[in-house]
């Protein structure tokens, strides 16, 4: 196991905490924000909302609010892929077991009731925190391609829609690329699978060594096609991590010399951006840059195209 999943350590989680009492809320933020990343919402929209773009790792609920009360919220996060694994503790004034029971029912993983024991509940979050870390684990492995050791396609199906929201919200720019190494089939042919996936595990290096923000995923997106997600990036940047891969890839020159293209491994690239609004299909994006790839793929390979 990691160091980091040592218990003797510190264990520092993003936490959200929802309240639609400002008092109850700077209560919670005094016990937790010297250890923990805080952030809050008066409401359960801007929770849901703030669940969906900033990925907390535990969720600290009020039951009683008023518009959308605590049950809703909960039953909204279980009910969405994107939030559906954030742990839920509800904080609630009510002593009611039929109340706790329901909660329980709905998918909270614990309750601590009001008014709130800080050591109560630091110790709370850090059992909660300690099982989302191993739990993450475990999720970090189901979604790694086996072969290259970066994200796999459902990685990247989650993380495009955690994207898009979030540049939705933010109303920035989300660039798309989709990769295809070229005459792949000609170099298993000519060189033997065994070698083609080594090609493909340096590729994989290449890509997650040219994508270094966090917010950024290269993916393995199924054969020899792989997708770049640059979050809050425009085509003109897009454009210059396009331009770096196919550098990266002239340097390590790879030999391939059954290749029409190139004495050595190349690829195409489609890239797209767009900002998302609520009138566009999150689809819109994926086509845009399909249809990009495609024509670098008939125009000659070795090259962008922008969709
Ligand atoms: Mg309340």
């Amino acid at each position: 196991m990691p160091t980091s999943f040592s218990t003797d350590l510190p264990l520092r989680g993003r936490i959200l905490i929802v309240d639609d009492m400002m008092e109850n809320v700077l209560v919670l933020n005094n016990i937790l924000k010297e250890q923990h990343e805080v952030l809050f919402a008066l409401k359960g929209d801007k929770a849901i909302e703030l669940a969906q773009t900033r990925a907390p790792d535990l969720i600290l609920l009020d039951a009683v609010m008023p518009e959308m009360d605590g049950y809703t919220v909960c039953t909204k996060l279980k009910h969405d892929p994107l939030t559906a694994d954030i742990p839920i503790i509800f904080i609630t004034a009510l002593t009611d077991v039929q109340d706790e029971t329901r909660a329980l029912d709905i998918g909270a993983v614990d309750f601590i009731s009001k008014p709130v024991n800080p050591s109560i509940v630091q110790a709370r979050v850090r059992t909660h925190l300690t099982l989302k870390r191993q739990t993450d684990l475990l999720r970090r492995l189901t979604l790694s391609d086996g072969l290259t050791g970066i994200g796999n396609r459902r990685c990247f199906d989650e993380q495009y829609q955690r994207e898009w929201r979030r540049c939705q919200r933010n109303q920035r720019s989300l660039s798309l690329m989709l990769i295809d190494v070229d005459h792949f089939k000609l170099y298993n042919d000519h060189y033997g699978h065994q070698a083609g996936d080594e090609a493909l595990q340096r590729f994989g290096d290449l890509l997650s060594q040219t994508i270094q923000r966090s917010s950024d995923l290269a993916a393995r997106y199924g054969g020899e096609e792989f997708a770049v997600l640059l979050s809050e990036t425009d085509t003109e940047h897009a454009m210059v991590v396009a331009a770096k891969i196919h550098q990266a890839l002239a340097e390590i020159a790879i030999p391939h010399h059954t290749s029409p293209t190139a004495p050595m491994i190349t690829a195409s690239i489609g890239l797209a951006s767009l900002v998302p609004d609520g009138g566009l299909a999150p689809d819109s994006l994926l086509e845009r840059a399909d249809q990009a790839l495609y024509r670098a793929k008939h125009s000659g390979r070795n090259r962008t195209e922008i969709g």
